[in-house]
């Protein structure tokens, strides 16, 4: 495990719990499944699970939720976990995919036992199905596409025997040779299990084990012409690699007797396969399709668009492993289809980024605020908390002048009931600087505002003052000489509605994408520290926001900064309140 993996054994919960409660008993559904294997000395005991994606596309939350499951899973009961690369469709897999995928489960933090690729076991599987074969088990089926639908029939309906069921032993020895060797065209035939066609379980209805492909492969070039079925590759490679609990989705439930069958027959290894429910998430999809066709039809940027559930985009968001394994943690594993709120995962990341990110100040929407008591050209170095949650990341030295920018949003000319910031005659703290008192507004001839006017109190140096006097606001600004220019980048949640899955109001899933969900912000202005920055460098902009450094667009010197995710807003909530209150 690298450095920065949990280890925490906590049991975990079949319920989800409230941020911040306590793990508790009783133990889920696949704790308790593995504790009974382990009861009756299933496998010695042992624990090897595996996560298995398919190389053809980027991981998104939802993976993260499986490799959280099958990696946590091996280290609560010291045993292994295994990465495969289920890379059976080599049309639509790559390896560029191949090396994301590990790169992303690394940054979890998590390393696996063994790395392997369906693709490693071909000529086991092969031996296998020619085993199958000459049980009896297997057959080459000549019937097209269509036909093979037609005869198995559907939920209401029994399948019929294909025509070419009973073909001899030797023929289908000799048509699976010709389909290995690349003899026939692709379409010609297939090999299919032999169980029953009238199987009240659709999947068992003679199920496709090869298909001819003339194409490509990522690893093994032009080897193969024929190319296994999912369920004729999943199960056997879970048990090459002696797998003992095969954890996957629920769609695979029925697939489950099919798995077991082609374990049983072949009289290999076998592992549990167990089902839970696949994680979705509010305001966004989880499907590698759709996040493609977002890709594809250039409504996001690229994978790692910052709006998107993938790995890439959330690290790139600003994300921490920590948070996302936080989550998923606390989310547990179910049995049954639940659409979690985005809002818990935000949770989880303030709590995470609370505790990390230095605080920095940054005005985003600035407006100067002049002070005219200050000596002309005198710079002010204050010491300001690098974060007040922990002392022990220290001070840093701000310079603070007699021009400053402030947030346009901090000043109000008619302020509000219980409004505690800029106003006119309103005494008001420059955070960690000095107490200021706004005494003109200078505006242009339309009526904005565009420069304030302010006396200081040179006693509140610091932010306080000897004789106790009660400032109730705090804002923070950046001195207009020191300040660097940046641009910022103001994402929210990439749709507008809850479900984008679920909306039958004839549009279009796409849609639904919230054109609000990406604001650039330029000419904001930021405190001299922020000018020299590594990418994917993590801060808290005071009172805005969580952001960091975005790793694509910043240049040295010039950085972009992306909001990972808002502070609670008080005083919208406040604001709120009051005008509900009257
Ligand atoms: P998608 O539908 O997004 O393409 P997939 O299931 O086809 O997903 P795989 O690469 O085959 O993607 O998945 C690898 C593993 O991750 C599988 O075990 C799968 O069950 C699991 N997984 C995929 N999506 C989710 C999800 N939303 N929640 C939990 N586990 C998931
Ligand atoms: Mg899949």
């Amino acid at each position: 495990m690298s450095a920065d993996a949990s280890n925490d054994p906590r049991p975990h919960d079949a319920e989800p719990r409230e941020p911040g409660q306590a793990a508790r008993e009783p133990r889920d559904f696949v704790r308790q499944a593995i504790d009974g294997d382990r009861a009756n000395g299933r496998n010695d005991g042992s624990v090897h699970t595996r996560f298995p994606p398919e190389p053809n596309g980027y991981l998104h939350i939802g993976h993260a939720k499986s490799i959280c499951l099958n990696f946590t899973l091996a280290q609560e009961y010291g045993g292994r976990c295994n990465l495969r690369f289920d890379d059976t469709n080599p049309t639509k897999e790559e390896q560029e995919y191949v090396d994301a995928i590990q790169d992303d489960v690394r940054w979890l933090g998590f390393d696996w036992d063994g790395l392997y690729f369906a693709s490693d076991f071909f000529q086991q599987l092969y031996d296998h199905a020619v085993q199958l074969v000459k049980d009896g088990l297997a057959y080459v089926d000549s019937l097209t596409t269509e036909e093979i639908r037609e005869y198995r029939g559907n939920l209401y309906k029994p399948g019929r025997n294909s025509p070419h069921r009973d073909r001899s032993v030797e023929d289908n020895l000799r048509l699976l040779e010709q389909m290995k060797n690349g003899e026939l065209d692709e379409g010609a035939a297939v090999l299919r299990a032999k169980i029953d066609m009238a199987h009240p379980n659709m999947n068992m209805r003679d199920p496709l084990m090869y298909r001819i492909r003339k194409a490509h492969h990522h690893r093994t070039g032009d080897a193969w012409c024929i190319y296994p079925m999912y369920d004729w590759a999943h199960g056997q490679c879970d048990s090459y690699e002696g797998i003992t609990h095969s954890i996957c989705t629920l769609e695979f439930e029925h697939h489950r007797p099919l798995y077991d069958w082609f374990i049983e027959k072949l009289g290999i290894h076998a592992p549990r396969q167990i089902e839970f429910a696949r994680l979705q998430l509010t305001y966004t999809v989880l499907s590698k399709r759709k996040l493609l066709e977002l890709v594809k039809s250039g409504r996001v940027s690229g994978w790692d668009d910052p709006r998107m559930p993938t790995i890439r985009a959330l690290r790139r968001r600003g994300y921490t492993a920590a948070s996302l394994r936080a989550f998923c943690d606390h989310i547990g594993v179910a049995k049954f289809d639940a659409v979690h709120d985005v809002g818990l995962l935000e949770h989880f990341l303030r709590e995470d980024l609370n505790k990390t990110s230095a605080r920095r100040m940054a005005v985003l929407d600035p407006i100067e605020l002049v002070i005219t008591d200050w000596t002309e050209g005198q710079v002010d170095e204050v010491d300001v908390q690098n974060n007040p949650e922990d002392p022990s990341a220290g001070t840093r030295k701000v310079p603070f002048s007699g021009r400053v920018f402030v947030e346009r949003d901090d000043f109000r000319e008619d302020a509000p009931k219980k409004w505690f910031r800029l106003a006119p005659g309103q005494e008001v703290r420059l955070r960690a600087a000095y107490y200021v008192t706004v005494h003109t507004v200078e505006k242009d001839a339309d009526g904005n505002v565009i420069r304030l006017l302010a006396s200081h109190d040179p006693a509140s140096r610091g932010g306080s003052t000897e004789d106790g006097r009660k400032v109730r606001g705090t804002i923070h600004w950046v001195s207009a000489e020191h300040a660097v220019d940046a641009e910022v980048r103001l994402y929210d949640r990439l749709f507008s509605v809850e479900n984008p899955n679920r909306v039958d109001d004839g549009a279009d899933w796409m849609d639904h994408i919230d054109p609000d969900s990406l604001r650039v912000v330029a000419g904001c202005k930021l405190e001299p520290s922020l000018a020299a920055t590594e990418p994917l460098e993590r801060v808290q902009f005071e009172r805005v926001g969580y952001f960091v450094v975005d790793p694509v667009d910043s240049a040295p010197g010039a950085p972009v900064f992306n909001r990972t995710v808002a502070l609670k807003d008080s005083w919208a909530k406040l604001e709120k309140k009051l005008q509900g209150a009257g």
